[in-house]
């Protein structure tokens, strides 16, 4: 379980996760203005990996589900980062994870564009 700094030319991670999913929050504004069931395509791969610029396409509410948990992420099948992520659920199309390591889980919540800081536990009655 690294503390390492690594190096300091390319992004961390989870920094990377995180301005993927900055992006893929505007591309989503966006879309918002389409059809709900419609297939979007162009939302980017958030597994982290700098050499990774593969798309994923998701409906509007696949995507809201995904960014629901400030932890969460979309990914490709199989990008999954085994040292710091489960895979929660997969489809045909793609795969959600959930970031589990401490530190990388801190900073994928603590820069979640909807501020759903506190893990909401199962629903809220209506
Ligand atoms: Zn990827």
């Amino acid at each position: 379980m690294g503390c390492d700094a690594g190096d300091q030319s390319t992004p961390r991670e989870p920094e990377l996760q995180c301005l993927i999913r900055d992006e893929n929050e505007a591309v989503e504004l966006v879309n918002d203005t389409l059809e709900h069931g419609i297939l979007r395509s162009a939302f980017r791969c958030e597994c982290g990996d700098p050499t990774c610029h593969a798309r994923v396409a998701l409906t509007h509410l696949e995507y809201e589900a995904v960014r629901a948990y400030g932890s969460h992420l979309l990914i490709v099948l199989n990008h999954e980062n085994p040292e710091n992520t489960w895979v929660l659920s997969e489809n045909s199309r793609f795969a959600v994870i959930d970031v589990v390591a401490g530190d990388e889980r801190y900073e994928v919540m603590s820069r979640n564009p909807r501020h759903a800081w506190v893990e909401v536990p199962d629903r809220s009655a209506e």
